[in-house]
């Protein structure tokens, strides 16, 4: 999610979306374009790749925060930010349900950073890989206008392979915990609010790493994708990928009590972001196991939708009547500057 742009003249940005269709028209031009390696079982295009090594299978994936794009440091401590830049990379590992090992860090540090903040960013990086199952291996420093933390997360990959491809007509779309918190926080920062349930939901993303790793190993899902860019664009990544469309009954998303207290739309909840939990489809055959899965989980699961040979996503708000979605998400090209 992009938070401030201070430095980046929009002009700029709309130039640099005219020549390359925004991030992911981008995106569709380059991926093909790409030499493919030996070893590789999933690559570009999904949460992470998938890579055969020896008799051993890999994921990998990296994430950068920017500051002034994805954060701003009056927003959390320095060490809530280096917590943050690696668990918004276990989400991904969870979304094809890995278990993470190891990580290595880059830092890019404006000139004149105190030290102090710099070593609570990587404790907090390396408390929360800790925490995850992972260790931190190596890494590189360099001098940066911005603050910037890139975080290349490895884990042990599942004995299946899960990813944004996969979904079938009749597929049931399930959303794990709540949605919209994280959009909400990041509002309420803007406002100046330093505290709050919803800001802490912003600061710390719970990674649904048990979650991940269960769903994948019974084989209950066809499909899956963390919800970093927003709901309705993550879903549409599900139904791209897998050649499908989505309708979804905004009545039936999992919205907090802090949520429904200080937003009494669904718009934030579909569009906004940062949410970080897992969205899936689930074959209607195999429903009857996600009971037997409740402990496993660690979490909740909601049905919000069904999976549509028709393609394009719908979204029914109350009397089922369609909702117009407008934006539909984060595209980190597109937005630059407006958001
Ligand atoms: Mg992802």
């Amino acid at each position: 999610m992009l938070v401030a742009a201070p430095h980046q003249a929009p002009r700029k940005a709309s130039r640099r979306r005219d020549r390359a269709g925004g991030e992911f028209g981008f995106l569709n031009k380059l991926l093909p374009t790409l030499t493919q390696g030996s070893g590789v079982i999933v690559g570009p295009g999904q949460d992470c790749a998938l890579l055969r090594f020896g008799s051993q299978r890999l994921l990998v994936t990296v994430d950068a925060l920017v500051e002034g794009i994805h954060f701003r440091s009056d927003w959390m401590s320095p060490y809530q930010l280096g917590r943050r830049s690696f668990l918004v990379n276990a989400s991904d590992i969870a979304a094809m349900g890995g278990r993470p090992r190891w990580c290595v860090v880059s830092a890019g540090v404006p000139r004149g950073y105190p030290t102090r903040d710099l070593e609570s960013i990587h404790a907090g990086i390396d408390a929360a890989a800790a925490e995850c199952g992972a260790a931190i291996v190596g890494g590189n420093l360099a001098a940066c206008p911005h603050l910037t933390l890139s975080v290349t997360l490895i884990a042990a990959a599942a004995r299946r392979v899960v990813t944004r491809a996969g979904a079938s007509p009749g597929d049931r779309i399930f959303v794990t915990g709540c949605v919209g918190d994280a959009a909400l926080g990041v509002r309420n920062l803007k406002r100046g609010r330093r505290s709050g349930e919803v800001i802490e939901r912003y600061r710390e993303p719970a990674p649904r790493l048990a979650a991940g790793r269960a769903l994948v190993e019974s084989g209950v899902v066809s499909a899956m994708i963390d919800v970093s860019d927003g709901l309705i664009q993550d879903l549409g990544h599900i139904c791209e990928a897998s050649g499908v469309g989505a309708v979804v009954e905004a009545e039936r998303l999992p919205l907090s009590g802090a949520y429904r207290r200080q937003s009494k739309s669904f718009d934030t909840a579909l569009t906004g972001g940062e949410d970080y939990e897992l969205l899936c489809a689930v074959p209607q055959r195999r429903m009857t196991l996600l009971p037997k899965l409740r402990r496993r989980l660690r979490c909740e699961m909601t049905l919000i939708g069904t999976v549509t040979k028709r393609k394009g996503l719908r979204v029914l708000g109350r009397d089922g009547i369609a909702i117009d979605l407008g934006a539909k998400g984060y595209d980190h090209f597109a937005k630059v500057g407006s958001r």
